[in-house]
C-alpha cells in the first residue's frame, strides 16, 4: 500500500490503532499515529471528491439537517454563544465550514460582519433561508478572499472533516489581520471518554473525521501555519456534563472531550 505523507510533519512513518466501519453501508478505515508528531488520521485518505459528495448530496445534507442538526439545534446554539462570549474584539468575523449558519447568526446579533464559508448546497440555503445569515458556498480549498479581510476566523468542529487542515489553517493566516484571532474548536483525542471506549468513542468517525488531534498536535499546527497560540482548553465531558463541578474539574484538567484554542498570527495580538 503507498503510505501517504503526515499533513502535520510529512514523514511517512505511522503505527496502525485501530480500523473501524459504520454499519453495512461504511466501510471500515484504518486509523494510524504518525511516529513523527503523533498525529492520529485516517489512512489512507479519502479523495477530496468523495469528501465533497458526503456534503453536497442532497438527501445526505436534508437528512443530516433534520435528523441531526435540528434536535441538536439549541445545545449547538449554546456552545456558539459561549464562544462568542470569549472572543475578543473586532467586526468582520468569517465562520469556515458554517453548516446551517448558527454561529454567524449569532455573530451577527452581537454586532459583527458575520459571514459563513461552506461547500453544502442545503446547508447554505438553509442558513440563509432560516437565519438570514449571509453564506459563500464553497469549500475552503476553493474559496479566495483578499489578504487581511478578517478581523477574526471561526473553525468550528471544521478541520477534522478537511483532507489538508494546514493548507486550511495556512489560508486563514492569510485573510486574517495581523491583529485577528483564529478560533478552532475539534474533538481532543486525549480524553477518558476515549481510552475507555476506544473505537466506540463517538467521535471516531472515519468516514468523515479524517484528523484527530491533541494539545500538542494542533497547537504545533498553529505555529507550523503562522499562529502563537493564546488560549487552548479543553470542553465538555460525556460522562459529568450534568455534574458542573466535576465538569469543569475533568476540563481544568485537559480531559474533556473537545479542543477550545484562540491563536493570533504570531507578531500580532487576541484582545
Ligand atoms: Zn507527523
Amino acid at each position: 500500500m503507498t503510505t501517504v505523507a503526515c499533513n502535520l510533519c510529512g514523514s511517512h512513518n505511522h503505527r496502525w490503532i485501530l480500523s473501524k466501519g459504520q454499519g453495512d453501508t461504511v466501510p471500515c478505515r484504518d486509523l494510524v499515529r504518525c511516529l513523527g508528531c503523533g498525529l492520529v488520521f485516517v489512512h489512507p485518505c479519502l479523495a477530496p471528491d468523495e469528501i465533497l459528495r458526503q456534503y453536497t448530496d442532497e438527501r445526505l445534507q436534508r437528512e443530516y439537517l433534520e435528523q441531526r442538526y435540528l434536535p441538536r439545534e439549541e445545545s449547538m446554539r449554546r456552545f456558539a454563544e459561549m464562544l462568542l462570549s470569549e472572543a475578543p474584539a473586532g467586526t468582520r468575523l468569517l465562520d469556515v465550514g458554517a453548516g446551517p449558519g448558527l454561529l454567524v447568526s449569532a455573530a451577527r446579533k452581537r454586532g459583527w460582519d458575520a459571514v459563513g464559508l461552506d461547500p453544502s448546497g442545503p446547508s447554505v440555503r438553509f442558513a440563509r433561508e432560516r437565519l438570514k445569515a449571509p453564506m459563500v458556498e464553497s469549500t475552503v480549498e476553493s474559496a479566495d478572499f483578499d489578504p487581511a479581510r478578517f478581523d477574526g476566523i471561526s473553525m468550528v468542529e471544521v478541520l477534522e472533516h478537511l483532507t489538508d487542515p494546514r493548507g486550511a489553517v495556512s489560508k486563514a493566516h492569510r485573510w486574517l489581520s495581523p491583529s485577528g484571532f483564529l478560533l478552532v474548536t475539534t474533538p481532543n483525542w486525549d480524553n477518558p471518554v476515549r481510552w475507555v471506549q476506544g473505537s466506540d468513542w463517538e467521535a471516531i468517525i472515519p468516514s468523515g473525521h479524517l484528523y484527530y488531534f491533541t494539545r500538542r498536535t494542533l497547537g504545533r499546527l498553529l505555529k507550523l501555519c503562522g499562529f502563537s497560540v493564546e488560549r487552548i482548553r479543553t470542553h465538555g465531558l460525556t460522562w459529568v456534563n450534568n455534574r458542573p463541578r466535576l465538569r469543569r474539574l475533568a476540563e481544568c484538567f485537559g480531559l474533556g472531550e473537545t479542543l477550545i484554542v484562540w491563536a493570533r498570527p504570531a507578531g500580532g495580538r487576541v484582545g
